[in-house]
């Protein structure tokens, strides 16, 4: 199979990350028999540098013409760098709002799992952590309160502020499409997570999250409140398999549960739109602290790049192997910094990547 990725190495520590999954990609490729064709563009504050702007119309058509598009991480030191004294629409994170607009990337998915062998650094009591969990958190990510009207107003000498919390039936049928098309590739459960004891907008989403269940009918659906969800993700995270839900609740939520994993460097993400199309990324940022040391972590970008062989090019036996691979590293005792551990032999950010390609098969 012939793939085109449009590849946004980024700021920081981006390059450094984009490059170990290119290679883990390579590896894939020569192992199944495909081709990678990659395409760069800059974003962030390396179009910054070059452009004066984050993100160029040139560099959204480049990855409008792709079939997925694979990102490090962009920004900078938020308080040194020269990029922050610009206006907010010319930083480099507008870049990164302003290409999820272009491609509508409406859906957000966010795994988290715990690897046995780094169940301590996971918070929560050992009996917990033991059962390990493997969750994927499904946000709505361009409607509901963050994008409907806001304004502040003044009453009678008092100051009102006023959000708009709006979801019509299509956005709330497109993304509960996506979670269960996800979940058939899974353990086949979605838990739909709301507030229908008190919100309009939570009812509408039970309803129609029901009427799409019915074309789904292998998979078990379970509707769960917001607070009840977030407190069953310290108690007992095992129970999840899809977590499908709106945008300020999968907000919330999905940093809930990345904090259980307790490994930042492991974190993939996707956002997806209504075709098979992706952008793919690991869910931290740009790591200036430790950028062209090579001691970043590449392992969410490299679990990014399985999703995009998952979701977007439907090749499962390959991002299978990726997957394993990572889990092989870990169990023959290779470490990053970030999750080193006694007993453990610390390797660099290139040597990760070379490791994981070494145990595709
Ligand atoms: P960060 O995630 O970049 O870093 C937080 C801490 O985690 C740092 O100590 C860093 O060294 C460490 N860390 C992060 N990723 C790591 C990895 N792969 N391996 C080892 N250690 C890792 O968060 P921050 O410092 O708050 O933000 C830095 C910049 O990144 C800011 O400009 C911010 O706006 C940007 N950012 C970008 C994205 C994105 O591109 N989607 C997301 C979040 C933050």
């Amino acid at each position: 199979m012939d793939l085109r990725i449009t590849c946004i190495p980024g700021d920081g520590i981006g390059p450094e990350i984009v490059a170990e999954a290119k290679k883990v990609l390579d590896k894939v490729a020569e192992v199944y028999g495909h081709k990678m064709n990659y395409t760069d563009i800059l974003m962030g504050g390396a179009s910054i540098d070059v452009h004066g702007v984050p993100l160029t119309d040139e560099a959204i058509a480049t990855a409008k013409a792709a079939d997925a598009v694979l990102m490090g991480s962009i920004g900078g030191n938020t308080t040194t760098s020269p990029w922050y004294k610009l206006p907010p629409n010319l930083r480099p994170e507008a870049g990164l709002l302003k290409i999820r607009k272009a491609l509508n990337l409406f859906a957000n998915l966010r795994p988290a799992y715990l690897y046995s062998e780094l169940a301590g650094a996971c918070p929560l009591k050992e009996e917990i952590s033991a059962q390990g969990f493997d969750m994927l958190i499904m946000r709505e990510l361009t409607g509901g309160l963050y994008f409907g009207d806001r304004k502040t107003i003044e009453e009678n000498g008092v100051l009102k502020a006023i959000d708009t919390l709006t979801y019509d039936e299509n956005e709330i049928r497109r993304i509960a499409i996506k979670g269960f098309d996800i979940a058939m590739k899974r353990r086949k459960k979605v838990t739909s997570v709301d507030k229908a004891n008190v919100l309009d907008s939570s009812r509408l989403w039970r309803k129609v999250v029901e009427e799409v269940a019915k074309d789904y009918p292998e998979v078990t659906l379970e509707h769960m409140l917001v607070d009840n969800c977030a407190m069953q993700l310290v108690k007992d995270p095992a129970q999840f398999d899809v977590i499908l839900t709106e945008n300020m609740f999968g907000d919330i939520l999905s940093d809930e549960a990345s904090m259980v994993t307790g490994s930042i460097g492991m974190l993939s993400s996707a956002s997806l739109n209504d075709t098979k199309f992706g952008l793919y990324e690991p869910s931290h940022g740009s790591a200036p602290d430790i950028a062209g040391m090579d001691i970043a972590n590449p392992i969410a970008t490299i679990l990014s790049a399985s999703m995009m062989l998952r979701y977007s090019f439907d090749l499962d036996k390959e991002a299978d192997a990726i997957d394993a691979a990572v889990k092989k590293v870990l169990q023959d005792g290779f470490r990053t910094g970030d999750i080193m551990s006694e007993g453990c032999t610390k390797v660099g950010c290139s040597q990760m990547g070379s490791l994981i390609a070494e145990r595709i098969a």
